[in-house]
């Protein structure tokens, strides 16, 4: 059964009634890139760089970051690769960070907490349009709730650029900017962000956590931790809508991407990018191409409107 799997690497993503769909990949490696590439990704939907910044005592220098980013931008050849700046906080923490937050998945993570550290966050956005003159990159920014962090980041980027031009470095000058789609209020109150944005990615890890209220690391209330419930479905519908009417790329990389099961259901959400860890890209490959977007779309759409729970078994 693999091996009819493995002959699906070089087939399109393309369903039934010829919806292309891009099968992207998520790696928290640069040489994760290699399987990605491998797998037949089309591009690389989210690099973790949380990874760089983790189990060590300093904080990785501009030229490192650049180094690494530059090498998955030369391995993919062409193919976008989407970076997301670090995501530090709740379950992933810096050695030697002291303050302890009351509550990490709520404190000082992720955008904000690059937002309050100028200098480091300027130093991982030189690294990234560096490697942007080497192929096309896309800047991912995590946990965004308000429009005036992706103001803030924006600014951010421009300085970064400045700074660049000013040393005579090279970048590329069409370099994408999305935010993460993870906190309700944003996939709620959508319409100024995708405005702004160029592309947005849906986290669905944290989006379900947030949500339900469920810690998704605590193992007492994982029963909880639903992702087919309604309002879960919801708020990533409005999202690809969002997309659909402004001509964004809208994909999902959290772990409802990667779960053949669930990727039917994800198709008649309307869903056409999604980003997973590489072994799974064939599964879903297999499932896209066995699928009919119109009859899913229609049977989705009805059960949403009423709120009701969708079984995976009718689909
Ligand atoms: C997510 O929240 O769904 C996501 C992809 O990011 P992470 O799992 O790194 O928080
Ligand atoms: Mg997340």
């Amino acid at each position: 059964e693999r091996a009819a799997l493995e002959l699906l690497r070089d087939a399109p993503a393309i369903t039934l009634d010829g919806v292309n769909i891009s099968l992207e990949a998520n790696i928290e490696l640069p040489e994760e890139a290699a399987d990605a590439l491998a797998a037949g990704a089309d591009a690389i939907g989210l690099f973790r760089s949380e990874f760089l910044f983790m189990g060590r005592s300093d904080l990785p220098s501009e030229e490192e970051q650049y180094q690494a980013y530059t090498s998955v931008v030369k391995t993919m050849n062409g193919r976008p690769v989407t970076i997301r700046t670090l995501d530090i906080g709740a379950d992933k923490t810096l050695d030697g960070e002291t303050t302890v937050a009351t509550n990490p998945a709520l404190g000082l993570r992720a955008i904000r907490y690059c937002l309050a550290n100028p200098e480091l966050f300027l130093t991982q956005l030189r690294a990234l349009l560096r490697a942007s003159a080497h192929g096309p990159v896309r800047i991912l920014l995590p946990m965004i709730a308000h429009m005036h962090e992706v103001k803030a980041a924006y600014r951010a980027i421009a300085i970064a650029k400045e700074q660049l031009i000013a040393r005579g470095q090279a970048i590329a000058t069409n370099v994408q900017v999305g935010a993460m789609v993870e906190i309700p209020a944003i996939a709620i109150a959508i319409e100024p962000f995708v405005e702004a944005l160029d592309f947005l990615s849906i986290g669905t890890n944290d989006l379900i956590q947030y949500t339900l209220a469920v810690d998704r690391g605590d193992s007492e209330v994982v029963d909880l931790y639903d992702p087919m419930h309604p309002a879960v479905l919801r708020l990533i519908s409005n999202t690809i809508n969002a997309g659909e009417r402004t001509g964004k790329h809208v994909a999902i990389c959290g772990e409802m991407a990667g779960d053949a099961a669930m990727t039917r259901m994800l198709l008649g959400l309307g869903l056409k990018a999604f980003s997973m860890h590489p072994q799974q890209l064939l599964d879903v490959k297999k499932e896209v191409r066995e699928s009919h977007t119109n009859a899913l779309r229609n049977k989705v759409a009805s059960a949403l409107n009423r709120a009701q729970r969708i079984d995976l078994n009718d689909l």
